[in-house]
């Protein structure tokens, strides 16, 4: 066997794999690949193959692979400090990027509160919800309203306000599922609002919260909104005392051509902001798992008292990890030095011009784009259709990992014009390929 072989035979004896059916490793209907490094969009395996990384390995690399400033802060950071406690302990990379975050919504939110996954920031942000109105004397406000369609993690707090059925049945009996209303991705953004307005009007007093993905539901199937609609959120839940939460997990990081997505839905004076910002994946530009949540200055005086029962009750071992975060502060160094948000304008524009063959694909309809995002579905019978595009994909080099019949894009921040026509072309080849 030769060493790559060993490593998946390895791989497939030892490690159970995410957001698989191990089944099809092992009977080889679906590739497992070994990569030995990285660089720039490319990811390397043993064998000499590479693969141009089209989805930022799961939405996190924002820069490319091994980014020479995230490195090199990084290694300074191994050297001065790795780790320390975050409770009775601060530091200077988790006071900075505090500061700068806050600092990214003109300081409409703040007090950065740090765990490691994007689900439990979804999880934080529900529990500073429901716990801010128990705080307030009305504990009655306990319960969560998500939209159709929506994706806020997997873990079982998160799942509650995840509307994907096949993420979500299996573990339903230890789900305490929220209301699930109409999204306007179903095509009637009136309707949608009609729906909420009515729930709002009759059950404001028991709901704490709602979440939205704003601007694109992206696990969900890559639902696009415009950003009035997030207007339309601001004003109902100032209306019915409903906190706002802005999963920007996936949007926020100039994905949708904004630093945050929310600050596309904002008025001529910069108001309107969501009461939680939940950011994950892309701000450590995928190096070190980071996740957070920001909060209203309102919401942070709630928990103010003299009992720990009032204060936030969240304990991970890992909060505010100086490495993490100090690769976030190189990351958002990245985006001010390389002028990013308006590169990416340039940069989309181009790319949607080369998709252009892919949007008038007979077999693809729904082409659409919201920043650094582009999707389309597929018309295609075959249940496999995602598997085969997958394979037909890596056999040219790309990485690209469809959701069900939905094509996306959502590559790093950094393709040059070779790597972009590249990326284009092939995923053009590939589609027929997997079609045929
Ligand atoms: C990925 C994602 C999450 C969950 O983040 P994990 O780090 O995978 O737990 C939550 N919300 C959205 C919108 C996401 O895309």
């Amino acid at each position: 066997m030769s060493a790559p072989d060993s490593l998946v035979s390895r791989s497939l004896s030892s490690v159970w794999h995410p957001c698989t059916q191990m089944q099809w490793h092992a009977d080889r209907s679906l590739p497992l690949l070994p990569i030995s490094r990285a660089q720039g969009a490319w990811l390397y395996a043993p064998d000499g193959r590479r693969y141009l990384d089209g989805i930022s390995s799961w939405w996190t690399n924002l820069f490319g692979h091994s980014h020479p400033h995230i490195v090199q802060a990084l290694r300074e950071q191994l050297d001065t400090l790795d780790h320390v406690m975050l409770a009775g302990f601060t530091h200077e990379p988790v006071v900075a990027l505090s500061e700068r975050l806050s600092a990214l919504t003109g300081g409409h939110l703040g007090h950065a509160f740090y765990a490691s996954d994007g689900a439990s920031a979804t999880e934080i942000a529900l529990k500073m919800s429901l716990h801010y109105w128990r705080n307030l004397g009305q504990p009655d406000k306990n319960e969560f309203i998500c939209f159709a369609g929506s994706y806020h993690g997997e873990t079982v707090g998160a799942l509650a306000v995840t509307d994907v059925p096949l993420f979500r049945d299996a573990y339903a009996p230890m789900v305490r599922a929220a209301h699930v209303l109409p999204s306007p991705a179903a095509g009637d953004a009136d309707a949608a609002r009609r729906a909420l307005e009515e729930f709002l009007a009759r059950h404001a007093s028991r709901i704490a919260a709602l979440i939205v993905e704003p601007r694109v539901q992206c696990a969900g199937g890559f639902a696009m909104h415009d950003a009035s609609w997030l207007r339309e959120l601001r004003a109902l839940c100032d209306r019915y005392q409903v906190h706002l939460v802005a999963d920007e997990i996936a949007v926020g990081c100039g994905r949708t051509g904004t630093f945050f997505a929310c600050e596309q839905s904002l008025d001529e004076r910069g108001e309107g902001w969501p009461d939680f910002i939940c950011l994950s994946k892309g701000i450590t530009g995928g190096t070190l798992p980071l996740s957070l949540v920001l909060s209203k200055p309102f919401v942070f005086d709630a928990f103010l008292d003299d009992t720990m029962a009032r204060g936030f009750l969240h304990s991970h071992s890992y909060t505010g990890n100086p490495l993490a975060c100090r690769a976030a502060l190189a990351t958002l160094d990245l985006f001010a030095e390389l002028d990013i948000l308006a590169r990416n304008r340039a940069w989309a524009d181009h790319f949607t011009r080369a998709l252009a063959p892919l949007a008038t694909h007979p077999a693809v309809g729904g082409f659409r784009n919201a920043g650094m995002i582009w999707a389309m579905d597929v018309d295609t019978a075959q249940p496999e259709f995602s598997r085969r595009f997958y394979r037909e994909a890596l056999a040219r080099e790309l990485l690209l990992r469809p959701i069900g019949r939905t094509l996306y894009f959502m590559p790093p921040y950094v393709l040059d014009d070779e790597q972009t026509a590249l990326l284009a072309a092939r995923t053009l080849d590939a589609l027929d390929a997997a079609l045929a």
